[in-house]
C-alpha cells in the first residue's frame, strides 16, 4: 500500500432530505451559506456559537434569533447531533461515554473523560480522548478498534460533538472546562484528515469550546503524507506518534501500516515536521510484557527520541481479551526506564486510566457483533 491510498473515505449523507445540515459545513461555509440567506455576518456567529459552544441540535433552541428566521432556517437547514447514548464510570474517576451518530446505521464510537486529581482532590487536568472514525482500517494487533475494521469517518461536526458534550458534563461536575483534548479514540486521526484538521478549528475557536491549540494532541500511527501537511497547517496543536515498537521487524509484527510506511520513512517525516513547526513531539510506547521491553528496544528508542526534541510516553498496557501482548511487569518497566534516563531522554510513564471499564489505551471497541468493517488486515 502506498500512502497516496490513505486520503479521507468520504463521509456519507446523514440526512435523507434536501436541507443543508449546517454540522457538515466548515465555519467559512457557514458564514457564506448564511450571507447568502442574505444575512449579515453576526448570524453566522450566534448559529456557530449555539452549535458547537451550547451543542444545540434544533434552532427553536437558538433564542437570539428572531422566530421569523428559525423558520427560515427550518426551511432550508438541518442540524445532526452525534449524542450521548450511554456512559459507564470507573473507579478512578474515568468516565467513558457512547455517542450514537446521527446516522441511519446506528454508528456509534467512544469518547473518555479523564480526571486528574491533586491529592487534596480538587481536579487538577481534564482530559478528553476523542474518536475520529468509526472503527479503524490499520489492523495494529494490540488495539480493539482494529480489531473491528473501518466503517466510515466521523464529521468534524462529530468529533466537535464529544468535546461540548463532555466540556458541559465537565463544567457541571468539577466546575471547570476541560483543560486538554488527545485524538487517541478510536480510529487513525491522520486518515480523516480535513474533519480532524476542522474540528481542531471549531474547538479552539472563541465561540466553540475556546481550548488553547497548545493543549490539544494530534495522534498517528505514523502517515508520513499527513504528518507533512499537518506542518504546514499552522494548526498549533501537538503531534503524537504511536510509535510502540522501535525496530522495523517489531513494528511490522504489531503494526501493518510499518510495512509500508517504515521507521526511515518516519524519520524523515517527523523531521520535517519539527523544521517546519519547530514543535517537540511526543512518542508514545505501548510497553508489552518480554515483546518489546528489552534494554535493546530501549536503545533503540533513544535513539528514534533523538530524531528531533521529543518526550516519550512509555505507557503500561491493558490487557485486551484475545491478544496475546501482555502488560509489562513492573520489574522490566524500571529496568527499561532506567536506560532511558541514562541517556537522557525525556520520559513518563502513563498507567493507562479506566481499566475496569475498558477505556485504557487499545481497549476502546463496540462489541455489539457487529461484522468486520474494512481493513488492512486480511481475515
Ligand atoms: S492503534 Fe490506532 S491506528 Fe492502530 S488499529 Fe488502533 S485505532 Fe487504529
Amino acid at each position: 500500500m502506498n500512502n497516496s491510498n490513505l486520503s479521507d473515505p468520504e463521509i456519507p449523507a446523514t440526512t435523507t432530505d434536501e436541507k443543508r445540515d449546517l454540522k457538515q459545513l466548515s465555519r467559512s461555509e457557514l458564514s457564506d451559506f448564511l450571507a447568502e440567506m442574505g444575512l449579515p455576518r453576526y448570524r453566522a456567529d450566534q448559529v456557530f456559537q449555539w452549535l458547537y459552544q451550547k451543542g444545540a441540535d434544533s434552532f427553536a433552541q437558538m433564542t437570539n434569533l428572531s422566530k421569523e428566521l428559525r423558520k427560515r432556517l427550518e426551511e432550508v437547514a438541518c442540524i445532526t447531533r452525534a449524542k450521548e447514548f450511554s456512559r459507564q464510570e470507573a473507579a478512578d474517576g474515568t468516565i467513558k461515554f457512547l455517542f450514537r451518530l446521527d446516522d441511519p446505521r446506528d454508528y456509534k464510537v467512544e469518547a473518555v473523560l479523564i480526571p486528574d486529581f491533586y491529592e487534596d482532590g480538587v481536579v487538577k487536568r481534564i482530559t478528553v480522548c476523542v474518536s475520529s472514525q468509526v472503527g479503524c482500517m490499520f489492523g495494529c494487533s494490540f488495539c480493539a478498534t482494529g480489531r473491528m475494521g473501518f466503517f466510515r469517518n466521523l464529521s468534524h461536526g462529530e468529533i466537535a460533538d464529544q468535546v461540548q458534550a463532555i466540556n458541559e458534563l465537565s463544567e457541571e461536575r468539577f466546575g471547570k472546562k476541560i483543560t486538554n483534548i488527545v485524538y487517541m479514540g478510536m480510529g487513525e486521526p491522520l486518515h480523516n484528515y480535513h474533519a480532524v484538521v476542522e474540528s481542531v478549528r471549531i474547538i479552539t475557536d472563541p465561540l466553540g469550546v475556546d481550548l488553547s491549540p497548545r493543549r490539544i494532541t494530534i495522534s498517528t500511527v505514523g502517515l508520513t503524507k499527513q504528518i507533512r501537511q499537518l506542518a504546514r497547517e499552522g494548526l498549533g496543536a501537538n503531534l503524537a506518534i504511536s510509535l510502540h515498537a522501535a525496530d522495523d521487524q517489531k513494528r511490522n509484527e504489531i503494526m501493518p501500516i510499518n510495512e509500508s510506511l517504515n521507521l526511515k520513512e518516519l524519520e524523515e517525516a517527523v523531521r520535517e515536521y519539527h523544521r517546519i513547526t519547530k514543535s517537540a513531539v511526543t512518542y508514545e510506547y505501548l510497553l508489552f510484557d518480554r515483546f518489546n521491553d528489552h534494554a535493546e528496544d530501549a536503545l533503540n528508542l533513544v535513539k528514534i527520541a533523538r530524531w528531533v526534541p521529543s518526550k516519550v510516553n512509555i505507557i503500561m498496557y491493558n490487557n485486551v481479551a484475545g491478544v496475546s501482548l501482555k502488560r509489562v511487569r513492573e520489574e522490566r518497566l524500571n529496568e527499561f526506564m532506567k536506560v532511558l534516563i541514562r541517556h537522557k531522554v525525556t520520559a513518563t510513564v502513563r498507567r493507562s486510566r479506566g481499566d475496569d471499564i475498558d477505556a485504557g489505551c487499545g481497549q476502546l471497541a463496540i462489541r455489539e457483533g457487529q461484522p468486520r468493517g474494512k481493513s488492512l488486515v486480511k481475515t
